[in-house]
């Protein structure tokens, strides 16, 4: 049997048929028709102006705040329940993340610690250079409530959307709430490019100032001319080939992964002490990622023990990210709350969920669990 794995690459004939025409064209380098066929197409599914392709999310976050101005010595508001990268980028430009806690109603950042404390904030006078939003396992913040925070203190917000692709929150996509959007094409990530990442804006003259700094920051002339530090980011033309196909695919995706959420929800859902990250009523998730919590005082069982005869049986599933501000990194950040998201942290486990996941290994999954849980 082969193993399962928590969220696999799914391609098909046209992925393939893409990166070989590519690849006769001879545009390997970064840059060429792709890398602009794959911008334009992506702005325009996520209903935003402009698109910049690079390598990873995580140079697409480091570009989005020094984009939005965070330098050396500023504090950027984070969540703590997220990926290390959203946090990496901040201390990348010489910044500082603090974190915040996550509402228990939809995982994510907690609108109204955002709101205390950027007023409080501005009663002293040391605003955050930004708040960063993380639409988290495919489902999109509440963008009313933190947006207005954001901009009644006048701080740029920029959404790290990597998990979130065709998410929406009140028919509008994820990606596009912030003055900047990020979003990654990492290897299991809901659709991938193997590795690479998306830097989404309304504004035309942010778009061409991150694509001169992700290309070395040279000047127009014909021998290499600098006059500011640049990045080696964009994202290279075969890749950008096979993001093409992805995102064509991405509605049949979705589609899939949602139906799985559905069927691990009527399988799973009578089961005392296990419940599934809830879905917020304002809007529609990309199910990128299935997660439950399991309560072992009325579960009979606990996480750890469910992952490992997972496990036993060569199927991968993963704890729900471990909160930033427990990571010995950084251990001395400062963390509005974070009771929350440990307790997740604690109950929680990420299940299978590619979307191309065999019926019978999904039956593999429930079983499994299902023998392990007071039913
Ligand atoms: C995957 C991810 C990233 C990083 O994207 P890469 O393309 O792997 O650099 C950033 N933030 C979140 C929330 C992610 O899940």
């Amino acid at each position: 049997m082969n193993r399962v794995y928590l969220s696999p690459p799914e391609m098909g004939p046209e992925e393939r048929s893409m990166l070989l025409a590519a690849f006769d064209s001879n545009w390997i380098a970064p840059l060429g028709p792709d890398v602009d066929a794959f911008e334009a197409e992506f702005a325009q599914r996520v209903g935003v102006a402009h698109a910049v392709a690079l390598s990873s999310g995580t140079a697409a976050l480091h570009l989005a705040l020094l984009l939005v101005g965070v330098g050396p010595g500023d504090e950027v508001l984070v969540p703590s329940f997220t990926f290390v990268a959203t946090a990496n980028a901040v201390v990348y430009r010489g910044a500082t993340p603090v974190f915040v806690d996550c509402s228990l109603d939809t995982w994510n950042m907690d609108p109204d610690l955002v709101a205390e404390d950027l007023d409080r904030r501005a009663s002293v006078g040391r605003l955050p250079a930004a708040v960063v939003t993380v639409d988290l396992y495919g489902q999109s913040c509440d963008y009313d409530r933190l947006a207005a925070a954001c901009d009644r203190h006048r701080v740029p917000l920029v959404e790290d959307a990597a998990e979130a692709l065709g998410a929406t929150y009140r028919g509008r996509s994820a990606g596009s709430f912030g003055r900047m959007g990020v979003f990654s094409f990492n290897g299991n990530k809901i659709i991938t490019t193997s590795g690479g990442g998306m830097l989404v804006t309304e504004s035309a003259e942010e778009a061409e100032r991150a694509r001169y700094l992700a290309t070395q920051a040279r000047e127009p002339a014909p021998h290499y001319e600098h006059v500011t530090i640049g990045y080696n980011y964009r994202l290279s033309n075969l890749l950008a080939a096979l993001g093409r196909a992805q995102l064509a695919g991405l509605d049949s995706r979705m589609t899939r992964r949602k139906r799985i959420n559905g069927r691990y929800r009527e399988a799973l859902g009578d089961l005392p002490g296990v419940d599934f990250l809830p879905i917020a009523p304002y809007g529609e998730p990309n199910y990128w990622l299935t997660c439950v919590t399991v309560d072992p005082d009325l579960a009979g069982t606990d996480r750890e023990t469910i992952r490992l005869a997972l496990e036993e049986q060569d199927i991968e599933s993963r704890p729900t990210w471990k909160p930033l501000h427990l990571q010995p990194v950084f251990a001395d950040n400062q963390v509005l709350g974070g009771a929350v998201c440990a307790r997740i942290f604690e109950l929680g486990l990420c299940l299978p969920t590619g979307s191309a996941l065999p019926d019978d290994d999904f039956d593999r999954v429930v079983t499994t669990i299902r023998r392990l849980a007071r039913g």
